[in-house]
């Protein structure tokens, strides 16, 4: 059962409950992270509470106390003894609270969940791959990590596929990112992936990059166009949970083979090998 701390208190999280008059409830006002803890250290911690107070000041939720907090409550969670090897995810929160002051949020409450339940990826699951689905619209304001996803989702409703996820692809057919992953895809020995300015900064995306770099692949940063899906050596999607997981399949278009492939697999064990650096 996961524990959430709210009301300045720790609690399992079904005895926690936001007011209905929350503009996260009524309109969708959020923001959030999702931060991975390997073995009781918060992974990229830093950089994940960075991206919360761009994500915050680009809605206009007043946070500064808020995010002055949150890492001294991870901390003082993950420092108890019983949690000392916990494995899991920890999600910071921070909604429009109950006052709109035109388009500002001068009072946003937040939470920030401890979870170990989460579903961690098997080897047969990686070595399937994940399919994608396309949305056909661009992500508004992409630097935002917002709590609604609903524009994200709808596309998966429509599809009898097995779809993992969405992939954002604007009108002009370039590929953004997916429903909340970045995505790269490989060509010619080359990695191809949308420039920050149009997607959310995934902590996982950066690093894949300079892993990237630093082990001699040549990269760029410019929005792979859906008709090079087809002529594409492989794809992959990358996030805080996921970590990198290869795309098989892109609505009707097969990528590469139809399996997993060598590129994914290497920036994986990169990811995995390197994984210290991040630790916090
Ligand atoms: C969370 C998310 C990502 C991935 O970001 P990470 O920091 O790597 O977890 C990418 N795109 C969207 C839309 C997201 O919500």
């Amino acid at each position: 059962m996961a524990v959430c701390f709210y009301n300045e208190e720790y609690r399992p999280i079904s005895e926690c409950a936001l007011p209905l008059t929350d503009l996260a409830i009524q309109r969708g006002v959020g923001a959030f992270e999702s931060i991975r803890v390997y073995e009781g250290r918060p992974f990229a911690l830093s950089l994940h509470l960075e991206r919360l107070a761009l994500s915050a000041d680009g809605a206009g939720i007043a946070a500064e106390d808020i995010l002055a907090r949150i890492p001294l409550i991870a901390r003082e969670w993950l420092s108890r003894e019983e949690n000392k090897k916990f494995d899991g995810i920890i999600k910071p929160y921070i909604t429009g609270g109950d006052i709109n002051d035109g388009g500002k949020f001068p009072k946003p409450r937040f939470f920030v969940v401890f979870d170990s339940d989460i579903h961690k990826i098997s080897e047969e699951e990686r070595q399937n791959g994940v399919e994608l689905e396309p949305n056909r619209v661009a992500r508004p304001y992409p630097s935002i990590k917002s709590t609604n996803y609903l524009f994200g989702f709808i596309p998966l409703s429509k599809s009898d596929r097995n779809n993992f996820e969405t992939l954002y692809i604007t009108p002009e057919g370039e590929i953004t990112e997916a429903l909340s992953s970045n995505f790269f895809m490989c060509k010619g020995g080359k990695l191809i992936t949308a420039p920050e300015s149009k997607v959310l900064k995934g902590v996982t995306r950066e690093i894949i990059l300079t892993l990237a770099r630093e082990n001699g692949f040549s990269v760029e940063e410019r929005c792979p166009l859906e008709n090079e899906l087809a002529e594409a050596d492989e794809a992959f999607i990358t996030g805080s949970l996921k970590e990198v997981r290869s795309v098989v399949r892109v609505g009707k278009i097969k990528i590469g083979n139809g399996k997993p492939g060598p590129v994914a697999q290497a920036m994986h064990h990169l990811f995995i090998k390197n994984m210290e650096r991040w630790m916090e």
